[in-house]
């Protein structure tokens, strides 16, 4: 068993029900269970366009390879009819997997942990809400880089 790390985002449509049914997808997937969802968070577009994204980040448990697991992610992307006429083209959802276990995965599908992760307050904040401690492969404790976001919109919704 694997514990992994989602990131969740989306601007297209109606961005809080596609963030909420991937939760809900991922606490359904074979081979996945649920082990946190973050609250959800709205955040301005970085490098890329239209409205405003709708962010969160889920913990799950895991016996599917990191692999699989993208596969997975992708299929539920799929599901929600994802298209990618260019890079960083607004989305009706996005799930990056961010932490599998301890691992360091480089492959030419996979990139974990994911490289810009520290970097971004709408990855780095839901996820310090679910894991304060969490420690990052190579890179040391995820609340150390939450001083250099800071200057990064972002805000918790109820
Ligand atoms: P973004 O970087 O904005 O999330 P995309 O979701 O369009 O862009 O990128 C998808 C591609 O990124 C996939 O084809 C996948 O193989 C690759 N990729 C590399 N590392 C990861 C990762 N850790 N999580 C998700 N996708 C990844
Ligand atoms: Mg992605």
């Amino acid at each position: 068993m694997i514990t992994a790390y989602i990131g969740i985002g989306a601007n297209l449509g109606d961005a809080r029900a596609n963030v909420l049914d991937a939760i809900e997808r991922l606490r359904g997937a074979p081979g996945c269970t649920l082990d946190a969802a973050s609250s959800l968070y709205r955040t301005a577009p970085i490098d890329s366009s239209g409205d405003d994204y709708i962010n969160a980040a889920a913990r799950i448990h895991t016996t599917l390879d990191a692999e699989a697991l993208l596969q997975t992610l992708q299929g539920i992307e799929q599901a929600h009819g994802r298209e990618r006429p260019y890079r960083n083209a607004p989305r009706t959802l996005d799930l990056d997997l961010l932490l599998y276990g301890g691992e360091t995965i480089t492959s030419p599908t996979l990139t974990v942990p994911h490289p810009r992760m520290t970097d971004r307050a709408f990855v780095l904040i839901p996820l310090l809400e679910i894991q304060p401690d969490l420690m990052v492969p190579g890179k040391g404790p995820a609340a150390s880089f939450a001083p250099m976001v800071q200057n990064q919109g972002i805000e918790k919704l109820d």
